[in-house]
């Protein structure tokens, strides 16, 4: 007996638990969109802040760029304007020193015809008439050297060797003429009446002009500002470190990219001190020299990467608790959709044998009534009991008579295998079956299908010994018409299945209901 009931309470389980896991399948995925969804919002939350840091980095060189252009049309244009005075000062002196009235002029006289104010200028080392033997000839302030030669300066050689040099803009020397002070030679060559060479009129610039140009400009730190000619002499530079002033960066990667163009802006890493820059340089129109202002990369970007700490650090923040919210509401939903499904799943199971019970019956017997009255095709109903039942548990018990019971429900739900029929347990020891789009003939084959099953299975009893149980089946099958009810087919299978006990038990009977009450009987 208690063997009896394990093997019951085992097949039960495994039968709920077969259904459970279909209900599963079913509904236990859906939930999950939800922590899925909040994943991909987060994700694209995300996302958006990083195109937002995105941009303000694009934004924060942009800017770095525009100030540093600014500050190189400021430098650029300082030095033009000056270079350009200067050479109207050179002008004048070339045109004095070919005016053959000036030369007869007192020396005091002669110096103010040849040198004009302009010559005093602050960062103005000196201006000088020189010979063509590189003998200084005139001094604005009259501190003429006999003794020194400038013959093997660039500038006189370049002014000696061509007429048509113009203006030039020599390299950094130390001065002969001012205690070897570093400056910048700006020359004229001056002609004779012949056009043969006669000499050059020089104005010496300080070199400390150039680094009071760069002085003023605020670069940072580690950013860098410079003056440097064409051909990579370096004139002047931010910070300051004297013995790189006259130096050569011709060979550096940095200047190489410089004077290739007019202007522009590039990122590099410096070949000096290794900081990596934004330069951004402009030629200075009339001279051979550029003007650079190169601030630090990380300097520039220095706020925009505190704020993108913080925005990067607040959205991970909450997108990973957004993400855990979602997953928690997920996980909670599914699991009230599982215990939903499971709940109904139970209120609509017969416990015992896990057919669908009387409310399933109920309930898809009336939609397939609606439906085959629309499509106008036959539904049959079987109706099933067993037989002398009674009996039975009396003389086997209860526990016996619940395994004959699964027994009966498994040979039904053997016989009956479309998707679309319904097998339910009607109450005690009686079942029904609905058949749709089914015929008499049909219904009659399934209830014989059952009948026979049932007697070809045995119960097997607590002492080992099996024992055979049969069903009686009641057949009806109508064209649902109008006014008519699916409880009037069910009447009529029960009416059937009277039929069939009266008529011996262990049998079929049928009934072809065509309209209200009329029935044609026959048995099987
Ligand atoms: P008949 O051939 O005329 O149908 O005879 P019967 O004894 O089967 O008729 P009846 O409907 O009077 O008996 C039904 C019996 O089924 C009553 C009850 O002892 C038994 N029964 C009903 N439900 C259950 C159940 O869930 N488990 C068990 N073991 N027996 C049940
Ligand atoms: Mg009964
Ligand atoms: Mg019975």
């Amino acid at each position: 007996m208690a063997r009896q009931t394990l093997s019951l309470r085992r097949r039960l389980r495994k039968r709920l638990r077969a259904a459970g896991a279909g209900v599963t399948r079913y509904v236990g995925n859906h939930p999950l969109v939800a922590g899925v969804a909040g994943t991909l919002i987060a994700v694209a939350m995300a996302g958006l802040t990083l195109l937002t840091l995105g941009t303000g980095r694009a934004d924060a060189l942009d800017h770095a760029r525009q100030t540093s252009q600014n500050l190189v049309a400021i430098i650029s244009g300082d030095l033009a304007r000056n270079v350009e005075i200067y050479d109207l000062s050179l002008q004048a002196m070339v045109d004095g020193a070919r005016d053959n009235v000036a030369a007869t002029l007192p020396a005091d006289v002669r110096r103010a015809v040849l040198f004009d104010r302009a010559t005093t200028a602050a960062y103005l080392g000196g201006a000088y008439l020189i010979g063509p033997k590189g003998e200084v000839i005139a001094s604005q302030n009259d501190d003429v050297n006999d003794a020194v030669r400038l013959a093997d300066r660039d500038y006189f050689l370049v002014h000696q060797r061509s007429p048509t040099v113009g203006l030039y803009f020599s390299h950094p020397f130390r001065s002969r003429l001012r205690d070897g002070k570093l400056s910048v030679g700006l020359t004229r060559r001056i002609d004779d009446a012949s056009g043969a060479f006669a000499g050059v009129a020089l104005l010496a610039i300080r070199i400390e002009y150039f680094q009071h140009l760069l002085d003023r400009i605020d670069t940072g730190q580690l950013g860098s500002v410079f003056i440097v000619m064409d051909d990579g002499t370096l004139l002047a530079r931010k910070p300051f470190v004297p013995r790189d002033i006259g130096s050569s960066m011709a060979k550096s990667p940095t200047f190489e990219r410089m004077s290739a163009h007019t202007a522009g802006t590039y990122v590099a890493r410096s070949s000096m001190d290794g900081v990596r820059r934004m330069y951004t340089y402009a030629r200075v129109p009339g001279t051979p020299l550029i003007a650079a202002v190169a601030p630090s990369v990380d300097e520039v970007l220095a706020p925009w990467w505190h704020r993108s700490r913080i925005a990067g650090a607040m959205t991970l923040a909450f997108g990973a608790v957004f993400v855990t919210v979602s997953w928690l509401l997920a996980f909670a939903l599914r699991d009230k959709l599982r215990a939903q499904a499971a709940l109904l799943r139970l209120a609509a199971t017969d416990p015992l044998t896990g057919l669908g019970n009387r409310r399933v019956l109920d309930n898809r017997l009336d939609e397939e009534w609606r439906r085959a009255q629309r499509s106008g095709q036959p539904l049959s109903v079987l109706f099933i009991d067993v037989d002398h039942f009674k009996h039975f548990n009396d003389a086997y018990g209860h526990a016996s008579g619940d395994e004959a019971l699964i027994t009966v429900a498994e040979c039904i739900s053997a016989a009956v295998r479309r998707s679309v029929d319904v097998v339910a347990r009607y109450g005690g020891e009686e079942f029904a079956v609905v058949l749709p789009d089914t015929a008499a003939e049909g219904a009659l084959s399934v209830a014989e299908k059952i009948r026979r099953k049932v007697q070809g299975r045995d119960v097997v009893q607590s002492d080992g010994a099996p024992v055979t149980v049969t069903v009686s089946v009641g057949c009806a099958t109508c064209v649902p018409a109008m006014g008519e009810s699916a409880h009037d087919l069910l009447a009529a299978a029960d009416r059937q299945l009277y039929a069939a006990k009266a008529g011996g038990r262990n049998r079929t009977c049928s009934a072809q209901w065509a309209a209200a009450s009329v029935a044609q009987d026959s048995s099987a």
